[in-house]
């Protein structure tokens, strides 16, 4: 039997092996030849005449040699300073990884990786499939090839110091070099951004493996050829005028940076600082606020602008970037101060997102260091440090964002505004409309983006100028014409008045007093000759019902803990309360209603204007007993008179004053 069974065995295994011992000679034979031709390429793309390199050189007839020699002067080289300090390495153990970046890494070894992070992890095959697209968003295939997921591995790397990281990311990078040249048909992978995102993180990826044995010298060259395409790509597309461009040239000034042996290495670096330069001029306002007008994106061309000067700093390179350039950064990083809300989030306008509570402590803390700021310390430490900033209220006035509060304490009451230019495709068409907060709550937020990509309908949606609090003409979007025409900060008042020609034939004017840093009168003046209804909108928090008073054309909210809204537009003939449709997203993909609401007139010809004037008063126990008696505002004066708790009150304002 035992005969019999081995001969059975033997007979397929023999008419077999033959062809497979070919077919892995031939493998071998095609790797090993395109390693050879990789490395050629390669030593074709560095300055071989840098005394550091001779070694490389003289072996340069022989690439496998040559690889290995420019591994271990990599693996050796200390001149070249980058953010991530590869010396740090060791006390990195055991405090560099986070609970997430352990999970997100050990899927990834499972090759389960998270494109758009909304989303959950997917297997994206055991040979990986970098086109792979699970829902219908493209977000996820861009963001899969940014691979976030790398940066995990190397933190977990560190933290963890088990080599099995290291040795996956090798894995994952060549198998990436080789599954995505750029071409028509790898379109997905190769938008200017992911190439200017891996261009600056891949360097980050190389600071963390280059100690591993797992770091061969097959990785070595397909990081550096890959990165040698991304730089030439890089230098052939520049979007000025948007993160986009600076993405770009963050890529570029990595590369140049840390790989100086690249014979182009000074000519990308030139150009990513010319690019910078010029960019910081072009996109960021007086005011200091990005043109885009979304804050996210505001926050990230901080992060943009500053990398590569400190980059360039700690390689003696920061000369190449005049004094300005850090002032203006200083500017922009005042933004977030000047119109965040007192809990540190952000107000949603555009494609914002609110974040969470103090999530910018950490940011002011740096920036205090950096230009010696104490009011940038007394938000890094909720006031135990530093000064409070100087004022309660700021004016961004080209950006056209305008913000008025309490005090600088969490449960300050806070309104802010934004009347500003077009911002282009992360900027919604909402002039005129505020998100106010007060005793710790967001009682009025923007809807927010919810989604960019893939949900077309949805995406429609939350960008409507009727879904904002602001006025509209037939429910139809706003045109972007704004004009500061007043701002006047005060001890007791407030006042900010601003323009939209929203309409060809409609000019909204909404004039907001923030009266004894208490509550808000709202003023809307719908002027020109333009028929039909005119609508002011307002949207409350989620999570809470809203009580309608039809009869006094008030609407309060109804949250049974904590501050509450209460809204109240003056009586006139003709003017109607009705429900609309509200909903918020606080979170890519996730929504849920809340209440909202219009008070409509209509507008008729011949009749050159239609004026609304509202109480939105926050409060926080009692609904406020408190109703306009008479108001007369008319060419920036005001007076008003209000009954409040049974009292009459004449509250005045001059524009000559
Ligand atoms: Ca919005």
């Amino acid at each position: 039997m035992k005969t019999n069974f081995n001969k059975r065995k033997q007979t397929p295994t023999r008419k077999i092996f033959l062809p497979v011992i070919l077919f892995f000679f031939f493998l071998f034979e095609t790797g090993f030849s395109q390693s050879i031709n990789e490395t050629k390429k390669l030593l074709d793309r560095l300055d071989l005449s840098k005394s550091r390199l001779e070694k490389v050189k003289q072996s340069s007839g022989n690439p496998k040699t040559a690889a290995a020699e420019l591994l271990k002067y990599y693996k050796q080289r200390e001149f070249v300073k980058h953010p991530v300090d590869r010396s740090l390495k060791k006390s990195a153990a055991g405090n560099f990884a986070d609970d997430d970046d352990l999970k997100i890494a050990n899927d990834a070894l499972k090759h389960y990786f998270i494109g758009q992070r909304a989303y959950p992890p997917y297997f994206c095959g055991e040979d990986i499939d970098w086109s792979t697209k699970p829902v219908p968003d493209n977000e996820w295939v861009w963001q899969l090839n940014r691979m976030y997921f790398w940066d995990s591995m190397g933190k977990a790397y560190w933290h963890t110091g088990d080599e099995k990281y290291a040795e996956e990311w090798g894995k994952q990078l060549i198998d990436w070099t080789r599954d995505n040249p750029r071409d028509d048909e790898h379109k997905y992978a190769w938008r200017s951004i992911e190439a200017g995102i891996r261009g600056h993180s891949w360097t980050n990826h190389y600071q963390r493996f280059i100690d591993s044995p797992f770091f061969t010298d097959e990785v070595l060259v397909a990081l550096l050829n890959s990165l040698y395409d991304h730089a030439e790509y890089l230098m052939t597309v520049y979007r000025s005028g948007s993160n986009w461009g600076l993405m770009e040239a963050e890529g570029l000034a990595f590369i140049g940076f840390t790989f100086p042996e690249f014979k182009d290495a000074e000519k990308w670096r030139e150009e990513a600082i010319r690019r910078l330069n010029r960019e910081i001029n072009i996109q960021i306002y007086p005011d200091g606020h990005q043109r885009e007008l979304a804050i996210g994106y505001h926050l990230g061309c901080i992060r943009w602008f500053m990398r590569t000067y400190e980059l360039a700093k700690m390689n003696g390179q920061e000369n190449a970037f005049p004094e300005s350039y850090l002032e203006t950064i200083e500017k922009m990083c005042e933004v977030p101060m000047k119109i965040g809300l007192p809990d540190g989030t952000n107000v949603q306008f555009g494609d914002a997102w609110a974040g969470t509570p103090g999530q910018h402590k950490n940011r002011f803390l740096e920036w205090s260091e950096m230009f010696n700021r104490k009011d940038f310390l007394y938000l890094a430490t909720d006031g135990k440090k530093g000064t409070p900033p100087d004022s309660t209220a700021y004016a961004l006035p080209v950006s056209g964002i305008y913000s008025m509060r309490s005090n600088w304490d969490k449960n300050a009451t806070c309104l802010v505004l934004k009347c500003g230019p077009d911002g282009g495709g992360h900027c919604q068409p909402d002039n005129g409309t505020f998100a106010l907060y007060a005793g710790g709550r967001n009682l009025m937020p923007d809807a927010g983006s919810y989604i960019y990509s893939g949900d077309p309908e949805n995406r429609a949606w939350f960008r409507q100028t009727k879904i904002h609090q602001t006025l509209t003409l037939n429910g139809e979007n706003s045109a972007y014409k704004p004009k500061l025409v007043r701002w006047k900060p005060n001890d007791e008042l407030d006042v900010l008045v601003v323009e939209n020609k929203s309409y060809e034939n409609l000019m909204h004017r909404r004039s907001v007093f923030f009266v004894d840093k208490k509550y808000f009168i709202v003023v809307d003046d719908a002027i020109g000759s333009a028929t039909g209804n005119v609508d002011i909108h307002f949207q409350l928090a989620p999570g809470g019902d809203a009580i309608f008073n039809r009869i006094e054309n008030s609407v309060h909210s109804d949250f049974k803990k904590g501050w509450n809204i209460f809204i109240r537009s003056n009586p006139q003939e003709g003017l109607k309360l009705e429900e609309e449709e509200g909903q918020v997203s606080f979170e890519y993909t996730k929504k849920q209603p809340r209440p909202a609401f219009r008070y409509r007139m209509k507008k008729r010809k011949n009749q050159d204007k239609i004026q609304f004037v509202t109480l939105v008063i926050p409060y926080e126990s009692e609904v406020p007993e408190i109703k306009i008696t008479r108001s007369l505002v008319k060419s920036g004066n005001m007076e008003i008179e209000v009954l409040e708790n049974g009292k009459t009150r004449i509250i005045n304002y001059k524009m000559n004053n």
